[in-house]
């Protein structure tokens, strides 16, 4: 039995996995409070990535372009951007945060985005808005390089990089979420809580399941605070939870302000919570609380009742973003299941040294294919070749294989747009473990109905 890690042997990518980095600095900017970004490059940067967030949130919020057009492209688009930090600005007076997130073209044309914001705080700021609060944030996310999860890594990195600031020692904990939905927030924040444990949350959006107001008000804004981010300097440590969406930020607070930093795991199945949670103990000295220990336990009878009859030996694909996947992965072998084909995005040098890919290699006991730099097509082609699956997991944009090839799919990741609610609910924490265990039997058993297969099972419960 061996589990092969490999590079797609093919050139081109036909349906893929990830959109590009400027999205990931998107998803991490929306996470904070009073902040708009400005996408530097042409208005599409914008609007797909924010119709791709807005159908996976169902909310709506507030990203600019610079709306760089041919003239910029060939002679440079400086200017567009300040216009468009002028512009942002009186038009919201409550903002005070605006990275300016560079794209391709703004990056193969050499504008200086770093040069125009000193330029900007001295012609700009300072003259026309001397008592006002504002923090111009160069983020670089090159599309050709990385992917969108590489573009959240950078532009968590650099927020933390600008706004950290040593004071009093707190004895809060920094919680990178990494590339998550509101509804994991809610129970990372539920698990700190139940802990007696104060985080500066890194990045706050739970507040994008948000509610529809008397006063109509309909627009979505993250939680986490200019303070919030200050403080990052003084924690008593960083948990990352996501080695490739938040990690080089954790490195970074260590490295510059000596606060040290434990990265991963994703706390995706019972396993990689309890070993969140015995970190946040180590970092902290708060003690788990029985309730806590009650949770795991009503988590782990859910899942007993499961995984020997039904989940035991199904064959699972998974893609998406690298740390969901190999999070997820490690949960199907402890539920007995057999995840054989891992589908990564992207390219990352990390990969290779990564202690999670590793202990697959070493430990699996079936045949296991992880393939990076793969794309949706990857997973067709196998089907195609006789790829035998139980079940696939992963975003939507999978939609088409599970259709085609009539293979279940539990939508998980991001976007997720063809279920209902789905941002809703976690897939960290114990109610995550939960959660996960029971979506995958009930999409197994929706198809053992829908395809007459061993459906008098069901019938035995
Ligand atoms: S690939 Fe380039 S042009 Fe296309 S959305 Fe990404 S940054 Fe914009």
């Amino acid at each position: 039995m061996t589990c092969e890690f490999k590079i797609k042997d093919r050139v081109g990518t036909i349906n893929p996995i990830f959109t590009c980095q400027p999205a990931g600095a998107q998803y991490a900017s929306i996470g904070i409070k009073d902040c708009i970004g400005i996408v530097h490059g042409g208005q599409g940067c914008v609007m797909f990535v924010r119709l791709l967030i807005s159908q996976h949130l169902k909310e709506s919020f507030e990203i600019a372009s610079s709306s760089v057009h041919e003239d910029g492209a060939v002679f440079g688009a400086l200017d567009r951007v300040e216009q468009a930090v002028d512009v942002l600005l009186m038009r919201y007076p409550h903002v005070k945060v605006v990275p300016i997130i560079t794209t391709c073209s703004t990056e193969v044309i050499g504008d200086d985005v770093d040069g125009v914001i000193t330029k900007l705080q001295e012609e700009l700021l300072d003259v026309k808005y001397p008592d006002r609060e504002v923090h111009l944030i160069p983020i670089h996310t090159p599309s050709f390089v990385g992917s969108m999860v590489s573009g959240y890594d950078v532009a968590v990195r650099d927020f933390v990089k600008h706004f950290s600031k040593k004071g009093k020692p707190s004895l809060k904990i920094n919680l990178i979420t990494g590339w998550v939905n509101p509804g994991d927030v809610k129970e990372l924040k539920h698990l700190l809580a139940a802990m007696e444990v104060e985080a500066n949350v890194l990045f706050e959006i739970e507040s994008f399941d948000s509610p529809l107001m008397p006063d109509g008000s309909a627009v979505s804004h993250g939680s986490t605070t200019i303070a919030d981010l200050e403080d990052t300097a003084n924690a008593q440590g960083t948990i990352a939870l996501n080695r490739y969406e938040g990690g080089a930020a954790a490195k970074w607070l260590q490295k510059r302000w000596d606060v040290p930093a434990v990265i991963g795991p994703t706390p995706i199945g019972i396993r990689n919570t309890d070993t969140f949670l015995q970190n946040v103990k180590a970092m902290t000295g708060h003690p788990i609380p029985d309730s806590l220990v009650r949770e795991r336990g009503i988590a782990i009878d859910a899942i007993t009742d499961l995984t020997h009859m039904f989940l035991a030996d199904k064959r699972v694909a998974i893609y998406g973003n690298p740390d969901l996947v190999l999070g997820l992965a490690e949960y199907c072998l402890d539920l007995e299941m057999k995840p054989v084909l891992l589908l990564l995005g992207d390219e990352n040098a990390g990969y290779a040294e990564d202690p999670r890919i590793k202990a697959l290699q070493e430990n699996v006991s079936h045949d296991m294919e992880i393939v990076y730099n793969a794309d949706l097509f990857e997973l067709e082609q196998r089907l195609k070749d006789g790829l035998e699956l139980d079940l696939i997991m992963g975003h939507s944009k999978g939609r088409f294989v599970s259709m085609d090839y009539k293979v279940p799919m539990l939508r998980v990741g991001f976007p997720t747009y063809d279920r209902a609610g789905l941002y809703r609910y976690p897939v960290v924490g114990y109610a995550g473990a939960t959660w996960l265990a029971e979506q995958m039997a009930n999409t197994i058993f929706s198809d053992m109905e829908y395809k007459n297969n061993r459906e008098w099972i069901l019938n035995m419960w």
